[in-house]
């Protein structure tokens, strides 16, 4: 079932769908990716405590939410049913599966925020990424680093989320990523300190906002 709604890349007619209807937008948009485990989700939140006037996307998703998750706080957890149904009215800005799940960002409140001039942060993967990028070509392009694979592993195993397979599956995948991240992002940040790191962000982010 779930092969039916692979999609890496949207056709030209869905993008352009989609950059016609977010038009007219005056806020900044940031995409921040890094491999599972980095940290990508706690540096995002703390760089919308450090900033003003900045919306956190919170994405859909078809996987289980995890014990410590809030629906509706860290993603909003739907069906495959549900989220196909998005896919079909286009409520979504852009969507991948990742680890065979599906993940996609919703277009409703990005527009929104954007139209009032708040930055956007949207925290997706690399294919998800590559998708946003040709609607907002101007998009601060943030990749997260682990200080080395070892720490990458202690995490995803601290974290206790996965079982051992799907542990295995996502540092596995990270190598990948890493490596396609290259092409596609201007930043590079390591989060070996978190602190650190987000104030790597944000700096990154006024900058970026003042150069335009
Ligand atoms: P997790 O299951 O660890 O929360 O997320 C798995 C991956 O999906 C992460 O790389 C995360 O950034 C990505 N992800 C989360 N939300 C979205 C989204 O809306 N779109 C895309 N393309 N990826 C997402």
């Amino acid at each position: 079932m779930i092969e039916l709604y692979r999609c890496s890349v949207r056709s030209e007619n869905q993008v352009l769908t989609v950059m016609n209807e977010v038009k007219g937008r005056k806020g900044k948009v940031v995409i921040v990716s890094g491999p599972s485990g980095v940290g990508k989700s706690t540096i995002c939140k703390e760089v919308v405590k450090r900033l003003d006037n900045v919306y956190l996307s919170v994405s859909v998703t078809t996987r289980p939410k995890s014990e410590n998750e809030v629906d509706g706080d860290d993603y909003w957890f739907i069906s495959e049913q549900e989220f196909q149904e998005r896919i079909d009215k286009r409520l979504l800005l852009e969507h991948a599966e990742v680890f065979g799940h599906l993940y996609g960002t919703p277009k409703d409140k990005v527009e929104e925020a954007l139209q009032s001039g708040r930055t956007v942060i949207l925290e997706i993967d690399v294919q998800g990424a590559k998708q946003a990028k040709v609607i907002f070509p101007d998009a601060i392009m943030i990749f997260i680093l682990p200080p080395s694979a070892k720490v990458l592993a202690e995490r995803i195993d601290h974290r206790g989320r996965e079982d051992t397979e799907d542990a295995e599956e996502r540092l596995d995948e990270a190598g990948t990523e890493i490596a396609a991240a290259w092409q596609y992002y201007k930043h590079m940040v390591i989060n070996e300190d978190l602190q650190q790191a987000v104030s790597e962000c944000v700096q990154i982010i006024e900058s970026a906002s003042s150069e335009s």
